[in-house]
This record gives C-alpha cells, structure tokens and sequence, in this order.
C-alpha cells in the first residue's frame, strides 16, 4: 500500500487508515501538488488564496524557489494575463524535440515569404540568423515572433542545404516541410 502518495489516488483505498493528507484543489480538481502544471495555475493559486490559506503560502514559497526571481507586481500580472502559458512554453522548450519548421506563406497577390521557426531551439540567436538569410538571399528577413523569422520571398527549398550549411549542429532531418501556409 505505498505508491498511493506518488500517484493520483482513485478514492479510498482497502487498508489505509483515513484521513491520507491530499488536499485537492477546488479550481482543478487535481490534488494541490499538481496545480502548477495545469495551465490555469493562476486561478489555482486565487483558489487556494480563498480557500486554503495555510496551503496557499506554502505553494507560493515553492513556487518563488523554483521561478528564482522571486515574482514582482508587475511580472505577477504578466503572467496572469497570458493564462499562464509561459510556465508551459517554457518547459516545452527545455523538453521537446529540437526541430526547424519551414513553411511558405502567401504575401499579396503572387508574392510569397518564407516562415522559418524553431531555430530557438538549436539555441541560434534569432537575429543573427535573420540577417544571416537578408544577406544570403538579398531580401528582406525579420524576426517576427518568439521563435520565427519571416523571410521575404520563397526560399523554402533553398533552406534545406543552407540551414545545414550555416548550422552543422541542426541535420537536414530536423527540418520539417510545412508546406503552404493557407490564407
Ligand atoms: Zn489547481
């Protein structure tokens, strides 16, 4: 009858003495310990506030150990606005498949740009990389968003060899053709 503590428990269990200390949350139900994965953290934690007090304080120290910086006013409400989707970016990142994405994307009536993203994830600084593809393909070439750079013409097919060429560390296995991009 151990494995109860490091599972989710389903109910009572035949042979455990009562009351076992898991405290669920009322916001998503899972047991407490669970809340900072879920992405609604925030209202997690307005819940325990409310709800558990004692158990509120001692999710927050934990929570103010693990982040390191010790959470501000104004980075707290940050984080609330974006539903707290950063906390899951951001594991994503450390955890996931490195891999590049390219895909062509429709600019006006018969121009096309080319969407590069991923290269994050090689750790490649995004504007380096961008000017890097202004000067190879003497267009222009911006960094457009957290983890994607847009070129201005289409280049996907280019990509294939000159990605590899530039970055020996990304294969060209590790680029996935997302094709065309719909309007
Ligand atoms: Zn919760």
């Amino acid at each position: 009858m151990t494995g109860v503590q490091n599972g989710f428990p389903l109910g009572p269990q035949p042979g455990v003495t009562y009351p076992i200390q898991v405290l669920y949350c009322g916001n998503c139900s899972l047991p407490i310990e669970y809340c900072e994965y879920y992405p609604e953290y925030e209202k997690c934690k307005l819940w325990l506030e409310r709800n558990m007090p004692s158990e509120f304080e001692r999710v927050l120290k934990l929570g103010e150990k693990e982040d390191g910086e010790g959470g501000g006013g104004e980075e707290e409400k940050k984080r609330q606005k974006r539903g707290g989707k950063g906390i899951m970016k951001a594991r994503k990142k450390e955890d996931g498949p490195k891999q590049v994405c390219v895909s062509r994307a429709p600019r006006g009536k018969k121009k096309s740009v080319t969407v590069v993203t991923g290269l994050s994830t090689f750790d490649i600084d995004l504007k380096v990389a961008s000017k890097f593809f202004g000067t190879k393909f003497a267009c222009g070439s911006s960094v457009t968003g957290d983890d994607e750079i847009v070129i201005q013409g289409d280049v996907k097919d280019e990509l294939f060899d000159i990605i590899p060429e530039k970055w020996p560390e990304i294969d060209e296995d590790s680029i996935e053709d997302l094709g065309d991009q719909k309007r």
